[in-house]
């Protein structure tokens, strides 16, 4: 899985992890608290091996799950978790900016999908992470962030079609407000988030970590090019 050190990615790990699966998880420079993600799946009983691994950099994104299948022998879950997010007007982004956007949260995801494909038998996961804001974006600055997060949608949507014969499933999980660095629960938009939403609270890491871990598994073997939201009724 991409970006397991911090956030959304870390409650992947755990919970994936104490479900009993050997995972590995990138990141790209939050070195110590990547292990320290590993060292409390370890020390709950479980497997988990960092992987520092720019998702700008194709080669760094092969490379880990290269590094995947010779550690375990395969691979049977692909989680794409790791993305940026660039808040500005389209005018005031630097074109570094939304190229580090289209490049880590999309095409890091193709890479890392075309390169696990070679490896992922009958059985096999996709979970890709886009956002409610794939399908509704009620503040400005959004527009290139909601753009890469459309596109997972899309890509979800084509690669069904392409995998079900080799029983295959590919699915996006749309989260809404979420505690982490990127969108914490009192930030400064938290209240503006909040005034959108049916609940009165953000969601947490190990929520999106359990619906990862109902797709991952084989009672969702009947659902497949799915964007599904867990946003506390940000979108309802
Ligand atoms: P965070 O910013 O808290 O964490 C991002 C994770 O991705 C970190 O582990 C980070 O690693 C990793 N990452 C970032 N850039 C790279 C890179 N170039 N190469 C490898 N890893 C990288 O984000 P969240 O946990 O909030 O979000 C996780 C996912 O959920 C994203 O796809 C996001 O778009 C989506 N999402 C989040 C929402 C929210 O409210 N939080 C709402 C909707 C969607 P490092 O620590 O090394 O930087």
């Amino acid at each position: 899985m991409t970006g397991g050190s911090r956030g959304i990615g870390a409650g992947i790990v755990a919970r994936l992890a104490a479900d009993g699966a050997a995972v590995t998880f990138t990141y790209a420079r939050s070195h110590e608290r990547a292990d320290a993600v590993a060292a409390a799946v370890v020390a709950s009983g479980g497997t988990a091996l960092p992987i520092r691994a720019d998702s700008m950099h194709e080669r760094d994104v092969e490379t880990a799950v290269t590094r995947t299948v010779e550690r375990f022998g395969g691979l049977d879950i692909l989680v794409n978790n790791a993305a940026v997010a660039s808040v500005a007007p389209i005018t005031d982004l630097t074109m570094d900016e939304i190229d580090a956007m289209l490049t880590i949260n999309v095409r890091s995801a193709i890479v890392a999908i075309r390169r696990s494909l070679a490896h992922m038998g009958a059985g096999g996961r996709i979970i890709n992470i886009g956002s409610i804001n794939a399908d509704r974006t009620p503040f400005p600055d959004q527009s290139i962030y909601a753009l890469t997060k459309g596109a997972l949608a899309s890509l979800t949507r084509g690669l069904a079609r392409e995998l079900a014969p080799r029983r295959i499933t590919i699915n996006n999980i749309q989260p809404g407000p979420i505690d982490t660095d990127a969108n914490p629960a009192d930030g400064p938009t938290a209240q503006a988030m909040l005034g959108v939403m049916a609940t009165d609270r953000y969601g947490t890491a190990a929520e999106v970590g359990a619906f990862v871990s109902y797709l991952a598994g084989p009672d969702a073997d009947y659902i497949t090019g799915s964007s599904l939201n867990i946003d506390g009724g940000f979108t309802a």
